[in-house]
């Protein structure tokens, strides 16, 4: 079986994003580079059903190489960010809702909390094309330009990282921001913090994370 541990990843992720209801339902995919092939989930499985051989591997022009299953209808939307973006070794997309019901609010999340930063900054919204279309994939990484997030509009939202763990780990972030950001804007008018001071906590979130001592 080729890319088992990235298959193997892609279970255990959308599980969790699955009991975490970042997702419902078949909502969502996820897709894991290595080298010149990704792995993706495929489209409209159950995901208590999804096991590592029922995840698809793909080449990045997209031609199946080992997929007992039709991938995702975001495959399109995966590929592109992977050939726009060399950095990126994982693509996460929810339907989270406060991302979601943000995304047919605003055109932008503003800089209301400095965890903007982790997304490089402001986190953009892609403007609605079709689900699985070549449009959407092109609006989406528009909006990604210089970050690792955006919303869809009135669809969702994507992360990007170096790792299925980053990429994962940010989708929830993204969410949190997001709610955040909705909460505030129910109460009154949230004030925002200058681009001086994302700046400075992009240099300092630059060195920041551990990971335990290795063997
Ligand atoms: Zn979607």
């Amino acid at each position: 079986m080729l890319l088992p541990d990235a298959r193997e990843e892609i279970v255990a992720t959308c599980q969790e994003l699955s009991r975490s209801g970042l997702v419902v339902g078949t909502a969502g995919n996820v897709s894991v580079r290595e080298g010149d092939l990704v792995a993706v989930s495929p489209s409209g499985l159950r995901y208590a059903e999804l096991t590592p051989e029922l995840v698809g591997v793909h080449r990045l022009d997209g031609a199946a190489v080992e997929a007992p299953l039709q991938p995702t209808s975001e495959l399109p939307l995966h590929l592109a960010i992977y050939a726009a973006r060399p950095e990126a070794s994982a693509v996460v997309h929810t339907h989270s809702v406060a991302a979601t019901a943000l995304s047919t609010l605003v055109d932008e999340v503003p800089a209301v909390h400095y965890y903007v930063a982790m997304f490089g900054g402001p986190v953009r919204v892609a403007p609605y094309a079709t689900y699985g279309s070549e449009e959407l994939a092109r609006n989406v990484v528009k909006a990604l330009h210089d970050r690792t997030a955006c919303l869809m509009g009135s669809h969702g939202a994507v992360t990007v990282g170096p790792d299925l763990v980053t990429a994962h780990d940010k989708s929830v972030y993204l969410e949190w921001l997001c709610e955040v950001y909705l909460r505030a804007c129910s109460a009154g008018s949230p004030r925002l913090l200058s681009p001086e001071q994302i700046a400075a906590v992009i240099v300092k979130l630059a060195g920041y994370g551990q990971r335990p001592p290795g063997p």
